[in-house]
């Protein structure tokens, strides 16, 4: 898959940092460097990746990170946007016109899977969009171009308009035009004639027939698997024709993505699909943000650390974390903490935006969970306020009238208490230093 490596070195640049409770220089750098490393390794283009790891050490070194209970997530969050902002801030789609035909050409040079993206694109409109497409076989140049697009079309139940490769491809596509109004159509893809390499030919014929055709959209197909060539095509198909979109093609193959990672920073022409295999349902439309979670490796960690952001009130939490800073850990601080969990939701469907945690969510009984959490605050809002911050002042006789306020065994009332011990122990550990830093539990 492309990206695999550029994932795996992003990954390990910022797996380190995101379990950081403190941000210092020495460990931002050390990130950065492999940030820069990892994305010049992978072909992006220089320019872009300098802006890139400016833009993160700005954001980084911002007052509100800093001042964020876990700042290390922060970062990873940080680059994550960044990585989305270069490929775009928000999806890209077709302009479809609100009455009558839509038109799209479809360019590109030879082999970069510009027929087999026509077709894609055709099926995703009818399948996916209900329009009633027709394809137009312009593309008289490359030989087979034309049977090609019609076994294509067979495949997906669309229409191909074709005169033959002896007519030209301008006059096919006035005729095409015609046809398509003929018979109803609301979306016309133009395949049309590449070359192995840009010639002004070329760019003559497609600007003819941009003239004729009056394009909604013109996409650019591009094969990922030719790095920062792809930018140099999108730049000068972009200048001459002034591109919508792009399809970028191959991405099954091992591309390293610099090309797609540097494409719309540099010609401010977005990507509209991804192709990623030769069948024609190998086509998905590109979403700038699933992809930087993808490249990140991260499942849905930034949904996850945004509910986080939206629902933990950061007054308790700043709270908790001063107490255990001083070493202490009662009741009441465990009541607060059910309180946050709760709000955050399902247990399960937290680990399931974990990378790596999915797997065992199935395993976690939200119910049970629930029950155990409904348990532990009866028995803890059945002990006096005093009995709450002063565990070790619970006896025999207090412990049994608990149990029976709050309908539980006493077993399970000396549970809880051995529970608040143990982290009582754990804050006095980590307070006088004999315990790794505190702050590793500020995201608790
Ligand atoms: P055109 O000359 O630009 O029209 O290119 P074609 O559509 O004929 O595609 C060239 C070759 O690339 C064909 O063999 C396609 O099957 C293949 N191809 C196109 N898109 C993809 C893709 O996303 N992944 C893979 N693996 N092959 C593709």
């Amino acid at each position: 898959m492309a990206f695999e490596s550029l994932s795996e070195r992003l990954n390990k640049a910022i797996k380190n940092i995101s379990g950081q409770g403190k941000l210092t220089e020495k460990n931002m750098n050390d990130m950065l460097k492999e940030v820069r490393m990892s994305l010049l390794e992978a072909d992006v283009n220089y320019n872009v990746v300098k802006e890139f790891v400016e833009n993160v050490k700005q954001k980084a070194l911002g007052q509100e990170v800093l001042d964020a209970l876990n700042p290390g997530q922060m970062v990873v969050k940080i680059v994550h946007d960044e990585l989305q902002s270069l490929l775009g801030e928000s999806d890209a789609k077709l302009h479809f016109k609100k009455h009558g035909i839509t038109n799209v050409m479809m360019v590109g040079l030879q082999g970069t899977g510009k027929t087999t993206a026509s077709a894609k694109i055709a099926r995703f409109a009818k399948e996916k969009l209900g329009k009633r497409v027709l394809l137009v076989a312009c593309d008289v140049v490359r030989p087979a171009a034309i049977e090609q697009l019609q076994t294509l079309g067979k495949n997906i139940d669309v229409e191909v308009f074709s005169l033959g490769a002896d007519v030209d491809a301008i006059t096919t596509a006035k005729q095409g035009l015609e046809y398509a109004k003929s018979r109803q159509k609301d979306l016309v893809i133009f395949d049309t004639a590449g070359r192995l390499h840009i010639d002004a030919d070329l760019m003559d014929e497609l600007k003819t027939m941009k003239d004729i055709v009056a394009p909604d959209d013109i996409l650019l197909t591009v094969d990922a698997m030719t790095g920062q060539d792809i930018v140099t095509v999108a730049r000068e198909f972009n200048e001459q024709l002034a591109i919508t979109g792009l399809v970028v093609t191959k991405m099954d193959g091992d591309a390293r993505g610099g090309g797609l990672l540097s494409v719309r920073s540099i010609t401010d022409v977005p990507v509209m699909f991804v192709s990623n295999g030769e069948k024609v349902d190998d086509l998905e439309e590109f979403h700038p943000d699933r992809m930087a979670d993808r490249i990140l490796g991260m499942g849905d960690i930034m949904t996850l650390v945004e509910q986080a952001q939206d629902k933990i009130d950061m007054d308790v939490q700043k709270r908790a974390v001063q107490r255990m800073n001083e070493g202490v850990f009662t009741f009441n601080d465990m009541l607060d903490q059910f309180k946050q969990v709760k709000k955050m939701g399902s247990m399960q469907k937290m680990m399931n935006m974990i990378p790596g945690l999915g797997k065992l969510s199935g395993k976690i009984d939200d119910e049970q969970v629930n029950d155990g959490v409904k348990k532990s605050e009866a028995i803890i809002q059945s002990m006096t306020p005093y009995e709450r911050e002063h565990p070790q002042c619970l006896k025999a006789s207090r412990k049994s009238r608990i149990a029976k306020g709050a309908g539980v065994k006493v077993m399970e009332v000396n549970r809880l208490i051995s529970q608040v011990e143990q982290m009582q122990t754990l804050m006095k550990m980590m307070k006088s230093g004999s315990m790794p830093n505190m702050n590793m539990l500020q995201g608790m």
